[in-house]
C-alpha cells in the first residue's frame, strides 16, 4: 500500500472557485489503470464526488451498481435506520475470496477462540478490516470519501491492489448514520449558492438546531456503541460480532482549523481495562497515515486531545480537512468548526 494511495482516504478539496472543474483524477493515486467496466461514482450519481454532498439514496445506488459490476464486491443490507434507510456492508476482496467468504469468516472467527487459535496458519488467513464512515451525519466527508474508496478498491488494477485483496477482506460500511447524513446533505445542497462563500455566517454553514450530527431521534450514535439502543447500532454491532474484524475504522471529520487527528488519544486517559497492545497497534496505524500526510504536507496530531476511556464511543478517527459542514466545493472557508467527536 503506497503512501500516495493511502492519501486518497484523506483527500482535501483545493478548489478555490465555483467554476473549477472537479476531477476524479484529483482524488486517486497516480499511474494506476482502472477497469473501465466498473462504473465511476459520477456515472451513477450524476455528479463528481465533492461537487454536491452525496445523498444517502445516491450513495446506496452507487454501491449496488458496484456490486453488480464487480466480482470483487458483494453487498449486504444489515439493518434499516429509523427512517427506513438501508445500512450496508460492501464486502470487497479478491474474486476468489469473495467466492469463499463463508469459509473465510468461519476460519477467521477461530482467532477469537483460545482453544483453536493456536493451531491456525495466519499466513493463509486474510485480514478482516471494517471501514466505517460518518457516524455523525454532519461530518459527511467520510461517506463522500467512501464513494472513492469503494471505486478504487473495485476498479484499480495491478499487482499492488491485487495483493491487497488477496490478503484482506474489507467490510466497507459507507454510512453509520444514514438519517443524519441525508438530513445534512439536504440542508447543505439546498442552501449553497452559485458562488462559493467562505463567510462563516453564511446560511449554508449554519445548520439550525439540532443539526444532523445525530440520528432520527437526535441520538448521538457515537455514544451508542455500548448501550446499543438504536437500530443502526444494533445492526452494526451484530455485524461486528459476525466478523470480529482485526481492524475497525471510524472516520469522523475535523473542523477547518482542527488539522487532522489520529488515535491514540491522551495517554493519561486510556482505559486501564484496554490492553496496552491495543494502543501500540493503534499507534502503528497512526504512524502509517502520518507518513502519508507528510508526503502531501498536511498537518495532523494525536495524543493531545480526545481519549479512549469510554468504550461506548469509538474514535479511530480520521479527520477530513475539507470543510465538510459546508459546501464540498469550499476548502478555503474560514469558519472554526469545533471538533465535537
Ligand atoms: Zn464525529
Amino acid at each position: 500500500m503506497t503512501k500516495r494511495t493511502i492519501a486518497l482516504f484523506s483527500f482535501i478539496l483545493i478548489l478555490t472557485n465555483s467554476e473549477a472543474q472537479i476531477s476524479l483524477d484529483y482524488y486517486l493515486p497516480e499511474n494506476i489503470n482502472y477497469n473501465p467496466a466498473i462504473p465511476t461514482p459520477q456515472s451513477v450519481i450524476g455528479h463528481e464526488v465533492g461537487e454536491w454532498h452525496v445523498s444517502h439514496d445516491k450513495l446506496v445506488q452507487y454501491l449496488y451498481a458496484l456490486a453488480d459490476a464487480s466480482d470483487r464486491v458483494e453487498i449486504e443490507e444489515y439493518a434499516r435506520s429509523h427512517e427506513n434507510r438501508p445500512l450496508l456492508t460492501l464486502k470487497i476482496s479478491s474474486p476468489e475470496n469473495i467466492q469463499n467468504l463463508a469459509n473465510i469468516r468461519t476460519e477467521h472467527l477461530k482467532l477469537s477462540d483460545y482453544n483453536q487459535s493456536k493451531a491456525l496458519d495466519l499466513s493463509k488467513m486474510p485480514l478482516v478490516a471494517y471501514l466505517g464512515y460518518s457516524i455523525h451525519g454532519n461530518e459527511a466527508s467520510g461517506s463522500n470519501a467512501a464513494l472513492l474508496v469503494a471505486y478504487y478498491l473495485a476498479a484499480a488494477q495491478g499487482d499492488e491492489i491485487e495483493k491487497w485483496l488477496e490478503n484482506m477482506v474489507i467490510l466497507l460500511d459507507p454510512s453509520y448514520n444514514p438519517d443524519g447524513l441525508n438530513r445534512f446533505a439536504s440542508w447543505v445542497n439546498s442552501k449553497k449558492g452559485m458562488n462559493v462563500v467562505s463567510d462563516p455566517n453564511n446560511i449554508e454553514q449554519n445548520e439550525p438546531w439540532p443539526g444532523s450530527r445525530t440520528n432520527h431521534y437526535w441520538f448521538d450514535l457515537n455514544r451508542d456503541w455500548l448501550p446499543i439502543q438504536h437500530p443502526e447500532s444494533k445492526g452494526r454491532i451484530r455485524q461486528y460480532h459476525k466478523w470480529k474484524p482485526n481492524v475497525l475504522t471510524d472516520h469522523h471529520e475535523m473542523g477547518t482549523n482542527g488539522t487532522y487527528f489520529f488515535q491514540p488519544g491522551i495517554p493519561s486517559r486510556n482505559n486501564p481495562l484496554v490492553p496496552s497492545k491495543t494502543y501500540e497497534l493503534t499507534q502503528k496505524i497512526a504512524d502509517y497515515h502520518a507518513n502519508a500526510l507528510d508526503e502531501i504536507g498536511t498537518l495532523y496530531y494525536s495524543k493531545e486531545s480526545f481519549d479512549d476511556f469510554y468504550m461506548g464511543k469509538r474514535l479511530q478517527l480520521s479527520g477530513f480537512e475539507w470543510c465538510g459542514r459546508h459546501s464540498l466545493r469550499t476548502s478555503k472557508c474560514q469558519r472554526t468548526c469545533s471538533a465535537e467527536c
